[in-house]
């Protein structure tokens, strides 16, 4: 067996604080489309419109009948590329249609999905632990039709498989290891929809239904499915693999695992707060987040807010905690704590190319200056308590700096996640030497780097009980993650799949 590594891959360029991951996808299949299939492609467009917080780099659409693939791709935010750009592909009588949203973690501006291969299309939301022994394994070169993408190498090692285009997905993807949520297109008699999750469930993937019965639809997350006039069914399975065509939706393969790992910071940060992922509303999961940091609200707070917008639903849960309430006061009185909005975003900073951006490391400073701006009347001689859901590289001391400019007398953190120490490499675009919590471990040491008079991040057991909404025995120990089907290697260290032999990624901000 050829040695398994990933290659050395250079991070992409990001904004500030913003913690990118691959990829939204969409799925539809339909027995009613218009003749030409625009209905479709316009219904996943609205998929991938809504799901643009999880890519924004390219979009592509593509269309399947009896006899053919249609596909439009290109650079750009979904609606960007389908109405300045491209037009939506059409085809005649075609009743399955692929999306993808893209962000990459590796490749190049071609590699946005869906691609087709042999009578099968595929899009792709995750990254591949095992691509590049795959690669070996399958005597797969580095670039396949142009395109450097792991998918697109994943898709041709499927197409190695014997038999019919369901059996070479089924076989296909057997021999993959990582996190993936897939859909795959295929033409012929029936031209079918199939949708497959991994065994670990790392990232969403869920089931609707067309609200006017013609068919079924499949998207990353639940909030695709009204702009697409559907309607949640349920999730794809961690281990599933449904087929979706003329006779309805049938699970056609289903790998049970004794513990899931279902990605932690899907439910932090990625995804969006309407979401209902992994069975859980990820604002009902913010928000109780929120209310177990109120148990660490520091003495003497006067004002909470939160660092807009990636911790509103944390911020509004502490406003509801406990020990928020036993400290509120009236506008009147001169002690006491209030829930004010302090801080402002300015949405049209970057507004060509959408509110999660690719900059220059070097400007990332610049960006947060001109992001944000603070409210003097508000924050003038208080103790102020800024809540976010997690902290990156470090660039919230750009928020204290404007805090502390504005005159706020003590600036506290209350952070909605654990601290982040490790790589992701199931697709979620940081690396290790990028973090701020391994170049200042000691957290004291840290508080007082970004300008802060106190810092908390919550713990272990504490994000765990946000998540399953009951309060777990406090724990230090990482398996307290996989105990209850999450990943949370980012924190902990401790991955639920085989690294063995990964190299870490080069860090051009390391240089
Ligand atoms: Fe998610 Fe972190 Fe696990 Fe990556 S390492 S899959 S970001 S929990």
């Amino acid at each position: 067996m050829a040695e398994r590594y990933i290659y050395q891959e250079e991070p992409h360029d990001s904004e500030s604080e913003e913690i990118h991951h691959n990829c939204a996808i969409v799925g539809a299949y339909s027995n009613g489309s218009s003749s030409n299939g625009e209905t479709l492609s316009r219904s996943v467009l609205n998929g991938l419109v809504a799901l643009n917080h999880r890519g924004q780099e390219g979009a592509g659409i593509l269309l399947a009948n009896e006899d053919a693939f249609a596909i439009e791709k290109d650079n750009g935010l979904a609606e960007i590329v389908f109405t300045a750009k491209r037009s939506l592909p059409k085809l005649l009588n075609a009743s399955v249609c692929l999306g993808q949203d893209r962000y990459s973690t590796s490749g190049t501006d071609f590699d946005t999905q869906p691609f087709v291969d042999q009578g099968i299309a595929c899009a792709h939301n995750g990254n591949l632990t095992n691509i590049s022994w795959l690669r070996e394994e399958y005597n797969l070169p580095s670039v396949i039709d142009g395109v450097e993408s792991d998918t697109r190498a994943a898709l041709a090692v499927i197409n190695r498989m014997p038999g019919s285009e369901r059996d070479r997905i089924l076989e296909g993807i057997k021999r993959l290891e990582g996190a993936y949520s897939m859909v795959f297109a295929t033409t012929g008699e029936d031209p079918s929809l199939f949708a497959s999750r991994d065994p670990l469930g790392f990232r969403p993937l869920s089931l609707g239904r067309f609200k006017d019965g013609s068919g079924f639809t499949v998207a990353s997350e639940d909030v695709a499915f009204g702009p697409m006039n559907s309607e949640f069914v349920r999730d794809i399975l961690p281990g599933e693999t449904v087929m979706i065509n003329g006779d309805g939706v049938t699970t056609i393969a289903m790998d049970n695992r004794e513990a899931l790992a279902q990605c932690i910071f899907e439910l932090i940060y990625i995804s969006r707060p309407d979401s209902t992922i992994f069975g859980t509303s990820v604002y009902e999961f913010r928000s109780r987040e929120g209310e177990i940091l109120g148990r660490h609200l520091p003495e003497g707070a006067e004002v909470v807010m939160p660092v807009p917008r990636s911790g509103i639903a944390a911020a509004q849960g502490v406003a509801n905690s406990e020990g928020f309430r036993e400290r509120i006061r009236s506008f009147t009185e001169d002690k006491g704590i209030l829930y004010q909005d302090g801080i402002y975003t300015n949405p049209y900073i970057n507004i060509n190319k959408g509110s999660r951006t690719f900059i220059q490391p070097n400007q990332r400073q610049e960006a947060a200056r001109s992001k944000y701006s603070v409210n003097q009347a508000i924050v003038e001689g208080k103790s102020v308590v800024i809540v976010d859901d997690s902290i990156v590289r470090g660039s919230i001391a750009e928020v204290v700096k404007k805090l502390r400019e504005a005159g706020a007398r003590e600036v506290h953190a209350l952070i909605a996640s654990p601290e982040l120490k490790h790589a992701c490499y199931m697709g979620v675009d940081f690396g290790k030497g990028e973090l701020i919590a391994n170049k200042i471990p000691d957290i004291d040491d840290r508080a007082t780097s970004l300008g802060l008079d106190s810092l908390y991040h919550m713990s272990y057991s504490e994000i765990i009980e946000a998540a399953i909404g009951n309060k777990v025995e406090e724990s230090v120990v990482g398996d307290i993650f996989r105990r209850n089907d999450f990943c949370g290697a980012c924190f902990t260290g401790e991955y639920p799949l085989d690294i063995t032999g990964v190299i870490p990624r080069t860090n051009k901000n390391e240089k």
